[in-house]
């Protein structure tokens, strides 16, 4: 019988490096191959090899018909070239002319009827069973690397056989009935070395029969005869130089040397430590995939079995701990977890060199490719309810019960796993992986307050699962290497880390795009409610937090393998291949934080699995959990580092800027410069990127590596946005103006890096400017659901068609980038029609129809456009984060993008007020100073009071996102975007009345003020737009209270 093909491996990609320690990754059998020196191939002949020999079966034939013994051969070898055997053999009859010839032939020498009709169909049936040494030969042959060859003088695969010979485990296969030729003619032999693209002393050759051989060796073939093809085995070892070829199971090799054990010393420890007794020593094989620990199949005394050691060499203490897994794995199996039979540990060093244990081999099914294939769909279904049943039962092990309470500390895994894995990925570091970085902080902030603690197994995958050969059944939890005491939600994204991973990731097959329930997987949701159900909890909580940890761990894993691949550690072309997914994962990572609703949390403590929402409701005064950090309410609040940088800020504005800003607006009023880059603005530029005072925008949570921009939170940065709203022109001087603060964040967030390359950098270094397109004339746009233009996929292109206005930005002369918002699919829910693009705008279809004004100012040299794409092709490389996702993208894009309108209008507010005061204080009206007025004094104190009061509403909406994150701030960024430009509004207004009809000129600022603030409450949304949310949200609370 054919034994199952069994594995026990550990899938490469995983392949750790703990602690530190390089392993062999894909390790091939290089020593081996050195060892067989000459030998490339080995050609087996088949009847009384590969199979019996067909002499018994004649002989039961001639006893069944009453002939004398020995007729059918003797009529075989007599009859000679012209016989009908031959001539069969040579493919020269048909079966039936076979049969009749044949017939004729045996009649005549038996001397009696001899209907050999029946023959062929007989032999078939005695030989339908394989010998079980040579099909294991052959197997280990190849594994090895040797090619294999059948040269048969058989009809079998004429389909007369009744058996089933695996083709597959041939190269080459020669039947003589095919070629016209058979052995022992010389021309066979040759077809076979021709088709095996070997020279004849680099093949060996099994046969039965001695002319056959001779003819093989007469070309120079090397031969064994096969009398006892155990005996023949082990000529074949030592004619291949050595190698094992007994006892194959599937993914084994020879031991390489360096892996070696000694036999006898195993043998005597079987003998007397396991009460396993055998005359023949133990044949060892070796798991061949880079495991840290090596593993070994052992057969001895009829048993199969499965050594696992430690490596040899110098270790650290905590690495390869084979002891741990031999105790985790003995514990939690008397709990139900299914696991081998654990047969004994040996911590013994002399026996064989290092520590090591054994347990059973288990005979069964492990899948390597998660899809399932040749599965039903309610097959796939029942494996994959099978592993989530299989992780529960591990959680589900009470610690104490099961001795394992010093197995781990109680608390603090993930923490201690973001730090340990930064450790390892900083140590095998080849180049700076932002996405990385940025993960790493974000994984830091977003520990999960309540961490479950349960075993975790550390590396639940299918492919550790042994299941029944038949059944949809767990018979086995393998590699426990990483296991501990710890937090059991790792396992479960571990566990479903494949729908995660980068759509090409070349290890294993990714779910991401896929929709899994057509071929009868779980869903990630139906997985996780299969196993909250098992669990009896009612929810994962934080589960973004457990993927973004998932992919990160395997960040750090793959760069592992690259740094040893590049290094040359790591020998295999494959394993720098797979190395190079580093960044692509981590990428993947970063995406899911980015875009993750989480709040950022203190820091992890320990606890039972506790699950529960993450967001919940909440009073307006207070946050969702208790407040991590004292919020400023002055710049004196702020951090040295933000307040050192504020204070330059402030300088800047008020000794290089304010001092030109007169000359700068006057510049763009002559008609030529309405839109023309001034100058002096471009200078100022200049300076305050070579003092560092640049992107100061671009908030720490979307760059927390810095890379970008200057790392403040929304609340430093809330500070020097007002003092830049003082002097309006000084936000672009810092390259901190609207829109392209929004746009770049846009980028930063969820650009590609060749998307980043094209259009972040040239926008980060200030070379160009960009716009948004979302309004359009013909629809109500503050529902942005009805944005109406199309974006439509046309082979390697998107045709983009649309009517905009209103888009600011676009007529300035270095605008060179729209981010257009368009529908891809109609037919989709109305959150996933929409999606954004991004579209070159010197690119051919894009018109700009003309420029828009607000109360008649036209806000040169950006200007608000009204812009026509027609029919404008751009390559499908500028799809933003992927098509449907459009409202994702303005969820993260309008947060801070807003925030720093309210900003900048305080800072308007401030300076308008200001101007009051001067104006006031140097105007006479009636004989009395205009300040000396009950009703200008009246109108100064309400315009500090809403000042401040608009301004702590900000800084908390600040606080708010640095802290919870934009989604928790949702309620306070709405309520500011309608309190800052009334407030503005108001003071501006106050303002120009105390400057009489100079207010309402362009000889001072507040008319262009009022008008922007005026602007603001429509353009970021109307007034009414956000009041529906805030009063929406206040109706369901007290709801929610009666409930
Ligand atoms: C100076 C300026 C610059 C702009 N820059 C850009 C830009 O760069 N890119 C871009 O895409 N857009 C830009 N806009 C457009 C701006 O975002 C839109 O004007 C705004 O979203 C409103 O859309 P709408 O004009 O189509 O008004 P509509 O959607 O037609 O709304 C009209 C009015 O209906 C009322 N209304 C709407 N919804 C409700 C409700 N739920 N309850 C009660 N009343 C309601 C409000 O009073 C609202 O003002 C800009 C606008 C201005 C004025």
């Amino acid at each position: 019988m054919h034994r199952f093909p069994l594995r026990i491996v550990r899938a490469p990609y995983l392949s750790t490096s703990l602690c530190g320690v390089p392993q062999r990754v894909w390790a091939s059998a290089v020593t081996a191959q050195k060892r067989m020196k000459t030998t490339k191939a080995v050609i087996f002949d088949l009847g009384g090899v590969v199979v019996p020999s067909p002499l018994a079966a004649f002989q039961e034939y001639e006893k069944k018909l009453g002939l004398p013994r020995g007729s059918i051969s003797r009529t075989v070898v007599e009859s000679g070239d012209r016989g009908a055997w031959n001539q069969l053999e040579r493919g020269e009859l048909t079966l039936s002319e076979f049969a009749e010839k044949f017939t004729k032939e045996v009649t005549q020498r038996a001397g009696k009827e001899a209907d050999m009709s029946g023959l062929l169909g007989h032999i078939g049936e005695c030989l339908k069973t394989p010998n079980q040494s040579i099909i294991d030969a052959i197997q280990c042959l190849r594994i090895e690397g040797l090619k294999t060859a059948l040269l048969t003088n058989n009809w079998e695969w004429q389909g007369q056989g009744s058996w089933s010979m695996p083709r597959e485990l041939f190269d080459v296969v020669v039947e003589s009935s095919k070629v016209g030729t058979r052995k022992p003619e010389r021309r066979i032999y040759e077809i076979c070395l021709e088709q095996l693209a070997v020279r004849p002393e680099e093949s060996v050759f099994l046969d039965d029969l001695g002319v056959n051989l001779k003819a093989a060796k007469a070309l120079g073939i090397r031969t064994i005869k096969v009398t006892d093809p155990e005996k023949a085995v082990l000529d074949l070892e030592q004619e291949v130089g050595g190698l094992c070829l007994r006892r194959f199971v599937d993914d084994t090799t020879t031991v390489p040397e360096h892996l070696r054990i000694p036999v006898d010393r195993l043998q005597k420890y079987f003998n007397q430590q396991l009460n396993l007794h055998s005359s023949d020593p133990p044949v060892i094989r070796c798991f061949q995939h880079g495991q840290s620990n090596p593993t070994y199949y052992v057969y001895y005394a009829d048993k199969h079995l499965v050594l696992r050691k430690k490596p040899p060499g110098k270790l650290l203490p905590s690495a390869h701990a084979v002891e741990r897994e031999f105790r985790v794995m003995n514990a939690v199996r008397q709990f139900g977890v299914p696991i081998p039979k654990m047969y004994g540990l040996c911590e013994d060093s002399s026996v064989i060199g290092t520590p090591f244990y054994v347990m059973e081999y288990c005979k069964g099914r492990i899948f390597k490719e998660v899809e399932l294939p040749g599965m039903t769909n309610q097959e796939r279904r029942d494996i994959y309810t099978a592993m989530a049943d299989t992780l529960c039962k591990i959680h589900q092990v009470d610690i104490s019960k099961a001795g394992l309470d010093d197995y781990g500390k109680k608390g603090g895994y993930l923490r201690r796993n973001i730090n340990r894995w930064t450790k390892q990925y900083e140590a095998s570091k080849t180049e700076e992986i932002e996405a990385m970085n940025n993960l790493i902080d974000w994984l830091n902030r977003h520990i999960p307050e309540k961490e479950a603690i349960t075993i975790a197994h550390g590396d639940f995958r299918l492919d550790n699962l042994i299941f029944h050969p038949t059944r949809p059944e767990v018979i086995g939890v393998l590699d426990w290497e990483l296991s501990t005491i710890g937090d059991p939600i790792t396992d479960l994204a571990t566990s479903l880390m494949n729908f995660y991973m980068p759509f090409d990731f070349i290890m294993i097959k990714s779910f991401q795009g896929m929709d899994v329930s057509t071929i009868g997987i779980p869903t990630v949701p139906e997985f996780l409610d299969i196993y909250c159900r098992k669990m009896g909890i009612p929810s994962v909580p934080a589960w973004d937090f457990y993927i973004a940890f998932g992919l990160f761990r395997f960040t750090a894993i793959l760069q592992g393998v690259y740094k040893r691949a590049i290094s040359g550690q790591g020998s295999s072309p494959k394993s720098k291949m797979v190395g190079e997914f580093a960044k692509r994962m981590a990428e993947e990572g970063w995406k899911i934080a980015s875009s993750s609703d989480l709040r950022p949390t203190m820091s992890a403590t320990g606890g039972g699995l506790q699950p529960g929402s993450t967001g919940g409701r909440r009073n307006y005064s207070t946050g969702p959990g208790d407040l991590t950090t004292s919020m400023a309410v002055t710049p004196d609040g702020l951090s040295p580092r933000a307040k050192t940088l504020y204070d330059r800020v402030k300088d800047f504005i008020q000794k290089e800027v304010r001092p030109l800003e007169k000359e700068m607006l006057e510049f763009h009023r002559e008609p030529d410069n309405h839109w023309k880059v001034c100058p002096t603005l471009s200078r100022l530029k200049e300076k305050a990127k070579a003092a560092g005072l640049w992107n100061l925008f671009m908030p720490k949570e979307s760059d927390p590596g810095m890379k970008y921009g200057a790392g403040l939170s929304n609340l430093e940065y809330a500070f020097m946005c007002e003092e830049m709203g003082k002097c309006p022109l000084s936000s672009e001087v810092f390259n901190c103006q609207a829109p392209d603060t929004g746009n770049m964040e846009v980028l930063v967030r969820y650009g590609t890096e060749e998307q980043k390359r094209q259009w972040l950098t040239p926008l980060l270094n200030g070379e160009i400017k960009s716009c948004f397109g979302m309004t359009e004339p013909k629809v109500a746009s503050s529902d942005a659901t009805n944005i109406e233009s199309s974006i439509r996929r046309e082979g390697d292109h998107y045709v983009v068609n649309g009517h905009k206005w209103w888009t600011s930005g676009a007529l300035h002369p270095n605008c060179k980038v729209c981010i257009f918002m368009g529908k891809t699919d109609q037919s989709a829910a109305p959150h996933k029609q929409q999606s954004m693009i991004l579209v070159p705008m010197d690119a051919p279809g894009v018109k700009i129809i003309r420029p828009l004004s607000v109360f008649g100012y036209l806000d040169y040299p950006a200007g608000h456009a009204e812009v026509l794409f027609e029919n404008v092709r751009v390559p499908l490389g500028n799809m933003l984060l992927g098509e449907g996702r459009g409202f994702e993208i303005a969820q993260g894009r309008l947060g801070p993008g807003r925030i720093h309108h309210c900003m900048r209008l305080i800072g308007n507010a401030e300076r308008a007020l200001e101007m009051m005061l001067e104006r006031t204080q140097n105007r006479v009206a009636f004989g009395k100073q205009l300040a000396a007025q009950g009703t200008i004094q009246q109108d100064v104190a309400k315009s500090r009071i809403e000042i401040e009061q608009t301004r702590l509403l900000v800084l908390k909406a600040a606080h708010m996102m640095d802290n919870y994150g934009n989604k928790v701030a949702a309620p306070e960024i709405a309520m500011i975007k309608v309190a800052a430009p009334n407030m503005a509004q108001n003071v501006i207004d106050r303002a120009i009345q105390a400057h009489g009809g100079a207010g309402l000129s362009d000889d001072f600022l507040l008319a262009g003020m009022f008008a922007w603030a005026r602007v603001l409450r429509l353009a970021d949304g109307p007034d009414e737009v956000h009041l529906r949310s805030i009063s929406r949200l206040e109706y369901r609370k007290h709801n929610l209270a009666k409930l």
